[in-house]
């Protein structure tokens, strides 16, 4: 089973293309989704994030409120690591018994981990050998990817944040083992990822 990590800055494409790939026959796991499992009510992580950061991180509900946790770690590094210091490696625990279980149940051959931090951290990396092996990145210039952000909602000023809080595009490309460009249509990113496909799925 190969397990190849898709990752791409905010608003590149990712996600457009990681649906490409479920359509070709891959498992797609969203992993940015299980990051905000594991800090949900009996999350993985939530006990160890409420002690490292303070009942001042829960809503009224007495959960973590998510929204409170991103206010106190952005553009704060040392805050971030010491959420990731939590959250990553609960994050790696669901991740490989999913693989675990796919694997086990032998009927899967790809799998595609979606996901927004890959490039920054050890996310998806595992102890068992069962993390990706393959990275494939999806990138598009700022200009191109500022209004497909402005149209979700994010203000200019949000956008250029989130845009410079993330990984370079040298960065990405400096482990990346195929870099898809997203400057095109919606089925020039179909074909670049059928080609990417091609290449990940022959014997
Ligand atoms: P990411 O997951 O990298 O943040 P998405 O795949 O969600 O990015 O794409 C961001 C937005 O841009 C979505 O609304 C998507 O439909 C749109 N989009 C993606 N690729 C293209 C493209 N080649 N042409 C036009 N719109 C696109």
């Amino acid at each position: 089973m190969l397990v190849v990590g898709l990752t791409g800055g905010i608003g590149a494409g990712k996600s457009t293309a990681a649906a490409r790939f479920g359509e070709l026959g891959a498992v797609v796991i969203d992993v940015d989704a299980i990051g905000r499992e594991v800090l949900a009510p009996g999350g993985r992580a939530e006990s160890g994030v409420v002690d490292a950061f303070g009942p001042g991180i829960l809503g009224e509900d007495g959960h973590i409120d998510r929204g409170k946790v991103a206010a106190e770690v952005f553009g704060r590094a040392d805050r971030l690591e010491a959420l990731e210091a939590v959250s990553h490696p609960a994050i790696n625990t669901e991740l490989d018994s999913r693989l675990l279980e796919l694997a086990e149940a032998g009927e899967v051959d790809v799998v595609v981990l979606d996901m927004a931090v890959l490039t920054e951290s050890r996310l998806g990396q595992l102890e068992s050998g069962r993390g990706y092996t393959q990275v494939v990145v999806v990138e598009a210039p700022e200009e191109v990817r500022l209004p497909r952000l402005l149209e979700r909602g994010l203000t200019e000023e949000q956008a250029r944040a989130r845009m410079a809080s993330q990984a370079t595009d040298d960065q990405r490309r400096a482990i990346a083992d195929h870099v898809i460009v997203n400057d095109g249509s919606p089925e020039d990113l179909a074909s670049a990822v059928d080609q990417v496909w091609a290449e990940l799925t022959k014997a």
